[in-house]
């Protein structure tokens, strides 16, 4: 057997699984609660918060879409014309031509060229979360936020290039192989270090003072028999009035996190409603179920790419002989970037339903659908989100249910369907 055929097995092996892994461990049963409950939600607003979110929404449409389309097309002109080839050779020329510069340097170059060509999008974005009150951010204070992660993804992304090209070269004919487990012990790791390295670039984590809620939290952590270490609260004030919680980590760097924008504007028992949708996440191990089906995706996303490497026309687009030389890095991070956006709406299919069985985790943990109604609608109103978003809209990019739907979820629950 030639090294393309063990690959083309392994890809459908690794499919397989993935498809197998999703099928048994996503709760695909759950249905949205009724739509004759939603509508009932939705006409339980305010007309005026209504109307001001979807005028939100509707004022960050062009910069959303706009980033995405011109990100898109910068990528498929640099991958799929010599163009990308030519900016890889030209950041490795003051390092005479070596290979680790070119894969270094060449690949922070070309995503630099794209952050470039959607930054008007990014800043425009920008302007309208602070025209309706959402950002508390500073020009200033933003762009210290964009060199941050621009700097974080080029650590990331130049370690993962420098890999690669090392795998590639040493193993010709079988990088797709180290190549495919190397991404997914990537995904692991990231996954496993990004709470505690990458998160306190951005925020201050510090444990929730002690008092009543706290206290209240940790109990009803041991009432599900989840064990959590801390409760922690971030300091998201410093660039937003958007309330929000989450879980991240897993095993010992697992921890519930909480916006102290929370804390101020919600009530204790809409924080406590909150804790218990992301006990729910704990619980049923979300953050590992993420982790695996993301460690098989980029396994197979590395496999693919080894094959498409043989369909000669493809490289002569790009300019190069293979794909294994880190002049088609830029074909590489087109194909990577077009891969992203069909997976997106599979990617919000899935962590809708995950959500979904946290919701329905948080009512029966508390047994407080009134609460649990009432914390949604305050999520909505204070992050302005569309609560009956255009289906479309909402099947392609959406990674929660709708607002109505939390809600009519809570309505059911209350009607003691279950
Ligand atoms: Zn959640």
């Amino acid at each position: 057997m030639t090294p393309r055929l063990w690959a083309a097995c392994a890809l459908g092996v690794v499919l397989v699984a993935l498809v197998a892994y999703a099928g048994l461990v996503i709760p695909w049963h759950r249905p949205p609660a009724p739509r004759a409950d939603q509508l009932d939600a939705l006409r339980a607003l305010p007309g005026d918060q209504v109307q001001r979110a979807r005028a939100f929404h509707a004022e960050l449409r062009p910069s959303s879409y706009g980033a995405l389309a011109v990100g898109l097309a910068g990528a498929l002109v640099l991958g799929l014309t010599p163009l990308g080839a030519r900016l890889v050779s030209l950041a490795g020329r003051p390092f005479g031509d070596h290979w680790i510069a070119q894969a270094v340097l060449g690949g922070l170059l070309i995503v630099l060229a794209g952050e470039v060509l959607t930054l008007p999008f990014a800043a425009w974005r920008h302007t309208v979360v602070v025209r309706y009150g959402i950002s508390t951010q500073t020009w200033g204070a933003w762009a210290v936020d964009l060199a941050k992660s621009y700097a974080v993804g080029a650590v990331i992304g130049g370690l993962a290039l420098l890999g690669f090209y090392t795998v590639a070269r040493l193993a010709p004919r079988w990088w797709w192989a180290f190549g495919a487990a190397g991404a997914a012990a990537l995904v692991v790791l990231l996954s496993f270090v990004l709470p505690v390295l990458v998160e306190p670039i951005f925020n201050k984590f510090t444990p929730m003072a002690q008092g009543p809620l706290r206290t209240e939290l940790m109990s009803l952590a041991a009432r599900d028999g989840v064990p959590v270490r801390d409760v922690l609260v971030a300091d998201a004030s410093r660039r937003t009035r958007a309330v929000n919680a989450y879980v991240s980590g897993f095993g010992p760097t697992r921890r519930i996190v909480v916006y102290d924008t929370m804390l101020t504007e919600a009530t204790p028992a809409e924080v406590v409603s909150v804790a218990a949708h992301e006990l729910g996440h704990a619980k049923r191990g979300d953050v590992v179920i993420g982790t695996i089906i993301g460690a098989l995706g980029a396994a197979a996303a590395v496999i693919a790419l080894y094959l498409l490497g043989s369909l000669g026309w493809l490289l002569r687009l790009a300019g190069t002989e293979s794909m294994a030389e880190p002049r088609t890095l830029a074909l590489l991070l087109a194909l990577v970037t077009l891969a992203g956006l069909a997976g997106g709406p599979v990617q919000a299919l899935v962590s809708r339903r995950i959500e979904a069985r946290a919701d329905a985790h948080a009512l029966a943990l508390t047994g407080d659908a009134a609460t649990f109604e009432a914390m949604q609608r305050r999520l909505g109103s204070v992050n302005l989100s569309d609560p009956d978003p255009p289906t479309w809209e909402h099947v392609i990019f959406a990674s929660h249910p709708s607002t109505v739907e939390r809600m009519a979820a809570a309505r059911a629950y209350a009607r003691g369907e279950r």
